[in-house]
């Protein structure tokens, strides 16, 4: 699925579009963000075991924080951990002197739960190592940093089927602009936008508000 579309998105934002693609939509095409405690708590989490580092041990390399990309998904981001083992059948992955076998781990905060968007992030990176050194990666797994607990992942044609059509949609959302409208679930709940989202409006109540929003901005830049 070549893409014409020269701009690439951010790799976690397939996960947002997977949570709700609406959501995407008021982050990307809006630049709305509110912090809530869930995304705090992530954030800050995240913030004390993001650092870009390798670690080497023996056979096993760790790299963290390590860039990605796709061409044929439109995507760049970031992997939290590989870990490259050796493998002379593996592939080559700078600065990693030796062939190595990857293996892609995400870190997410909380406690261990299943989740269907986070597993699609995972993938998404390995699709991106697999482009970038012609490599293949049946496996990946995510760590939950509360329960200090990894769920293997496995990195089967429908995942990456996910990945695929989800790509699609998040380029669809970005080159139309456009805001999905709402579909109330229980996931509005967790949700950091909802005060701003409105999900439990009536369509014609909020195009209203919308409309006023857009007027206010535009006396802004008067
Ligand atoms: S409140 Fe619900 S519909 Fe609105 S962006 Fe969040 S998840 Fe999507």
């Amino acid at each position: 699925m070549p893409l014409n579309d020269p701009e690439y998105l951010p790799l976690s934002y397939l996960s947002q579009t997977g949570y709700c693609p609406r959501r995407v939509g008021l982050l990307l095409n809006e630049r709305i963000w509110v912090e809530n405690a869930d995304t705090a708590k992530g954030r800050k989490e995240h913030e004390s075991v993001h650092t870009q580092r390798i670690e080497r041990r023996g056979s096993q390399v760790k790299l963290f924080e390590y860039a990605v990309f796709s061409d044929t998904l439109g995507i760049c981001g970031k992997c939290d951990l590989i870990e490259a083992q050796a493998d002379p059948s593996g592939c080559r992955i700078p600065p990693v002197d030796f062939p190595v076998r990857l293996y892609p781990v995400e870190y997410k905060h909380g406690k261990l739960r299943d989740e269907q968007e986070y597993k699609m992030q995972l993938c998404a990176q390995a699709m991106c190592l697999e482009e970038m050194y012609r490599t293949a990666i049946p496996e990946g797994a995510i760590f939950y940093l509360s329960s200090h607990r990894r769920q293997t992942v496995l990195l089967d044609e429908p995942l990456r089927r996910l990945v695929r059509e989800t790509a699609k949609e998040l380029h669809r959302i970005r080159e139309t602009l456009s805001v999905p409208s709402a579909d109330y679930s229980q996931k509005c709940r967790r949700c950091s936008l909802l005060e701003y989202c409105l999900p439990g409006v009536r369509q014609s109540a909020r195009a209203y508000c919308e409309q006023l929003a857009q007027e206010a901005k535009e006396m802004e830049t008067i």
